[in-house]
């Protein structure tokens, strides 16, 4: 399952997951995908995140008008979830990283508003 970023949606990284089954889904799901269930715990994504892989968006969509380009993962957190997002940089990602979620403003909407949303940065290594 992938949940897709809304803009100024700020539980993305909440999912249900099936009272019944355990089956995790997004939370706009009124009934267990998997077991039709209709009562949920609501969870959200724990530990560090995983880059399990990503792309560079070189014709970003109107609102970033101000970017050439962005990079755009997905990543896999430790409890099962799944999430897609900026990430921070574009450089020196490779699949497996870790990453942790971080807020911020990713671009002025076209109405001149500012929009908020969770972002991914890479997790820097201690050098010893
Ligand atoms: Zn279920």
């Amino acid at each position: 399952m992938i949940l897709l970023i809304k803009m100024n949606n700020k539980d993305m990284l909440e999912w249900k997951k099936c009272n019944n089954c355990g089956f995790l889904q997004y939370k706009t799901h009124l009934r267990c995908l998997r077991c039709r269930f209709n009562e949920f715990s609501i969870i959200e994504a724990s530990g560090q995140g995983k880059l399990l892989t990503f792309t560079i968006l070189t014709a970003p969509p109107a609102e970033f008008r101000d970017h050439d380009s962005y990079a755009l993962g997905l990543i896999e957190f430790e409890n099962g979830i799944k999430a897609i997002g900026q990430i921070t940089t574009q450089n020196n990602l490779k699949t497996g990283m870790k990453l942790k979620p971080v807020q911020k403003k990713i671009c002025n909407n076209l109405d001149g508003k500012e929009v908020y949303t969770y972002v991914f940065e890479p997790i820097k290594k201690k050098i010893d």
